[in-house]
């Protein structure tokens, strides 16, 4: 089966910074379009979903629920179905990413928001037979300057992405954490985090730097037919680093370096999407996956075995015109890009 990846883009409100700005998002069903401050310009795109966060005046302003109600939910039912899954957020600095995936308390993201939904199915399964188990498993990692971390492991380990025909992509060396419980999961993420490198810029004082990556593991054995059946699935959950050009953050030396390591993973993420568009409408490129780690570790969520969606974050202010633009035209990208799909279902003798 192929799948189009979906493509959800959000719009947060002003930050504090944006105060007395021009708005130049708007929303209509799937249209979403951008005024160019300038000229007062129009450019109209169409996606999956437009998910309007910026503000309640004369219409509803979209919260996580909203979010999960309508991106996750169905995410979890492939998943269940035994599909690999992946989100990913895109966008500059401050946009949001941070905010759909994660969250902000109270407002708590589509990551918890998933695991809480799969531990709920958990003890109902569970509950239902004793013979029904389900397994969830977890990973970590950050990808800074091109090196792998391990999130859930402090200790210093060469991290490397392998990728075999029957399991797709791995992290050598990486740790998997079993999670009994959603509270094991928080706590994991909590740990994680604090690991993180995140490093301030201009653009925003919590700006992070590096990508982060949440891998889920389900397994799921329950009695079919009088059989038992396992489903395997994977979710991918992806916080990308800020996709904005470095001149603009103001970043030297140091962070300037980073920056150009920064694009070179963001940089293949776009060839890459480049070249799976082209092939999408029949060219035959080869796709160049492992020129940086994030598509190689991505290269199943963009071209292999993955129902994958994405977030595009926007900011609604006239000042990051030309940033948001550019996101827009990379969702677009992203739009005509298919993912050939099968389940991971197994019947135990
Ligand atoms: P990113 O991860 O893209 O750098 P963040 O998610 O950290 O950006 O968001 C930047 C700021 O904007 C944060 O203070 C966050 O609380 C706020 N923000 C982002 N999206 C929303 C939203 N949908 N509703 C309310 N505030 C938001
Ligand atoms: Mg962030």
């Amino acid at each position: 089966m192929t799948d189009k990846i979906q493509i959800a883009v959000r719009v947060r409100p002003f930050n504090d910074r944006e105060q007395g700005e021009d708005n130049i998002i708007f929303m209509d069903g799937g249209k979403c379009s951008i005024k160019d401050p300038k000229s007062g310009g129009i450019k109209n795109f169409h996606f999956d979903k437009c998910i309007w966060s910026h503000d309640s005046a004369g219409r509803t302003l979209e919260t996580n629920e909203h979010v999960f109600e309508s991106l996750g939910k169905e995410l979890l039912e492939n998943v269940y179905a035994g599909y690999n899954a992946s989100i990913f957020a895109y966008g500059q600095t401050g946009s949001g990413k941070s905010y759909s995936i994660e969250g902000y308390p109270p407002d708590s993201g589509l990551l918890q928001r998933i695991c809480e939904a799969i531990f709920e199915r958990k003890s109902q399964l569970e509950s239902q037979d004793e013979n029904n188990s389900v397994t969830v498993n977890v990973s970590y990692l950050e990808i800074y300057n091109e090196k792998l971390k391990d999130l859930l492991d402090p200790t210093e380990k060469q991290l490397k992405v392998f990728v075999t025909k029957k399991t797709g992509v791995s992290v050598r060396n990486l740790s998997t954490a079993y999670s009994d419980s959603y509270e094991d999961i928080v706590s994991l993420l909590a740990d994680g985090k604090k690991l993180r490198i995140v490093a301030s810029t201009n653009m925003n004082k919590t700006s992070s730097r590096s990508h982060a990556v949440f891998t889920l593991h389900y397994m799921e054995k329950s009695m079919k037919d009088g059989k038992k059946q396992i489903i395997r699935s994977k979710i991918n959950i992806v916080d990308l680093a800020g996709s904005e050009r470095q001149a603009s953050t103001g970043a030297t030396g140091q962070r300037l370096k980073e920056g150009s390591n920064i694009n070179k993973s963001l940089t293949y993420l776009g060839v890459v999407i480049q070249k799976l568009g082209e092939n999408c409408k029949g060219s035959k490129n080869f796709i160049p996956y492992r020129n940086s780690q994030l598509t190689h570790l991505l290269s199943e969520s963009l071209g292999g075995n993955s129902k994958t969606i994405m977030i595009a974050a926007l900011s609604p202010a006239a000042l990051n015109y030309d940033e948001t633009l550019s996101t827009l035209r990379f969702a677009q990208n992203v739009s005509v890009i298919s993912t050939k799909t099968s389940a991971n279902v197994d019947e135990e003798a």
